[in-house]
């Protein structure tokens, strides 16, 4: 008898109050009027991709967006019935939703646990209400708090929180006290991301303009280390570059993204990873609809990706998990050991102390874990070097 495998579903929920002005996702506001008709395409986007899923078991659903928490949580048990009819859901499935704090009742969460939601991941950003306010967030910081305890009241027994750090102005003190609110609210996961400006962003004008001074990234460095060791010492597992986890708490679903695991990718704009493909929707909802009444599918792009491409992301997603890889997995996934396909940039990182061996595992240093980037470009450079010489 064979295993089933395992595939994750990942859902894009493309709806948000309003548009953050630093947010470049596949987002939009004011679209209440097509969500009845985007839950009906997102089932019967499941039920074309059912095919698919034979011989699997989803192991996760997680729902991202835009503002999953926006919808009727109906909805939501609709789109999560429809994933349960095409395939085996595992009994300890992790099913996550992203809501902002403050959006969503109690009641609308209890419905979310019957429907199986067992994770919540509240986009908390900040406790401080001048950041929040600069973020164009619409939440209080008291908002944040008591949509955590309605989730633990709901059942809901996984709650993660992102906070965002490295905005303009912001002072070590600051994201201290930032820390210490999350901390005393005692959430099970936290997700920490330094604030960047994405290209084509309101907030990207603004620091064209000169309005908007971004921080030094010397002075970012420090609080993602400040961080670091605040979250170690109060019990947290850091576990991705940007991932703390009480044990047992660690993302399920985002695991599979980071050691290249098959996730399908369901709504408008959302990406997927089968059988060594990726896919990509449509981005605008309501072409999403029509090409989803069409054909069942609105794919705009399917890549297999080149063997450089395969094997750069499958490095440098691999080393994003704190404990790093084991060498010895690349060549069952690429047919040729990790020192003949990227020895040199690996040797040189090494020497540079950005990577180390521990524990049988290639992983980055905790100064590495800051120059993530730097790694994974030379890693880059000499695969295309190597395939190519002299065009890299
Ligand atoms: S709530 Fe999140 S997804 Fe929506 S606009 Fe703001 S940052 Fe973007």
């Amino acid at each position: 008898m064979t295993t089933p495998r395992p595939l994750a579903v990942y859902v894009h929920i493309p709806f948000c109050v309003r548009v953050c002005g630093y947010c470049d996702f596949n987002t939009y506001a004011g679209m209440d009027a097509v969500k009845d008709g985007y839950t009906s395409a997102a089932v019967a986007e499941i039920e074309a991709w059912a095919p698919r899923f034979a011989g699997r078991t989803v192991t996760s659903i997680a729902f991202g967006g835009g503002t999953p928490g926006e919808m009727a949580a109906e909805s939501i048990a609709a789109i999560i019935e429809a994933v349960r009819a095409a395939a085996p859901l595992s009994p300890d499935a992790e099913i996550t939703l992203e809501a902002n704090p403050g959006t969503t009742s109690g009641p609308d969460l209890h419905a979310l646990a019957v429907a199986g939601v067992n994770r919540l991941s509240l986009g908390a950003q900040s406790f401080d209400p001048g950041e929040l306010a600069f973020l164009d967030r619409v939440h209080t910081p008291e908002a944040t708090a008591a949509s955590l305890h309605l989730a633990r009241e709901a059942g809901i027994n996984s709650v993660n929180l992102d906070l965002m750090y490295g905005l303009p102005g912001q002072t070590p003190a600051r994201w201290s006290a930032t820390l210490d609110h999350a901390l005393r609210l005692a959430p099970d996961h936290l997700s920490l991301y330094a604030l960047t400006v994405e290209p084509g962003t309101p907030l990207a004008t603004r620091v064209d303009r000169g309005e908007v001074v971004p921080l030094e990234p010397d002075a970012v460095a420090a609080m993602y280390e400040a961080a670091a060791d605040r979250l170690a010492a109060a019990g947290y597992r850091h576990y991705e570059l940007s991932n703390w986890a009480r044990p047992g708490h660690e993302s399920r679903h985002n695991q599979v993204y980071w050691t290249g695991g098959d996730y399908l990718g369901i709504g408008a704009g959302a990406h997927g990873f089968l059988d060594g493909e990726r896919f990509e929707n449509v981005a605008h909802p309501r072409d999403y609809i029509e090409a989803v009444h069409r054909s069942g599918r609105a794919i705009a792009e399917t890549v297999r990706p080149d063997p450089i491409t395969a094997m750069s992301d499958w490095i440098t997603l691999h080393l994003r998990l704190v404990e790093g890889f084991d060498p010895a997995a690349f060549p069952a996934a690429f047919g040729e050991p990790l020192e003949d396909a990227a020895g040199p940039p690996l040797d040189a990182c090494r020497t540079a102390g950005l990577l180390e061996e521990a524990g049988g595992c290639l992983r980055l240093t905790p100064r590495g874990r800051l120059l993530h980037s730097e790694v994974a470009v030379q890693v880059l450079l000499h695969l295309r070097e190597r395939a190519t010489p002299g065009v890299a």
